[in-house]
C-alpha cells in the first residue's frame, strides 16, 4: 500500500479514516484545527483514499 503524505498546510501526519454513514474513506489532517477534508465521494477503498489525498498533498 501507498505511503500516506504528510498534510500541504501544516507538514503534519495525515490519515484516512473511514465514515460509516457515508460508506466512504476520507483523508485528512491529523492535527486538530487543520482538518482538512477534500470533497471526495465514494472512496470505497483506503487505498484510493491515501492515493486521492498524495495527489493533492505535492
Ligand atoms: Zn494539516
Amino acid at each position: 500500500m501507498e505511503k500516506i503524505k504528510p498534510c500541504p498546510f501544516c507538514g503534519g501526519e495525515a490519515e484516512v479514516i473511514y465514515l460509516e454513514k457515508l460508506h466512504s474513506f476520507r483523508p485528512h489532517c491529523k492535527k486538530i484545527g487543520c482538518i482538512l477534508w477534500y470533497p471526495i465521494w465514494d472512496i470505497e477503498t483506503k487505498e484510493e483514499a491515501i492515493g486521492e489525498w498524495n495527489i493533492r498533498a505535492i
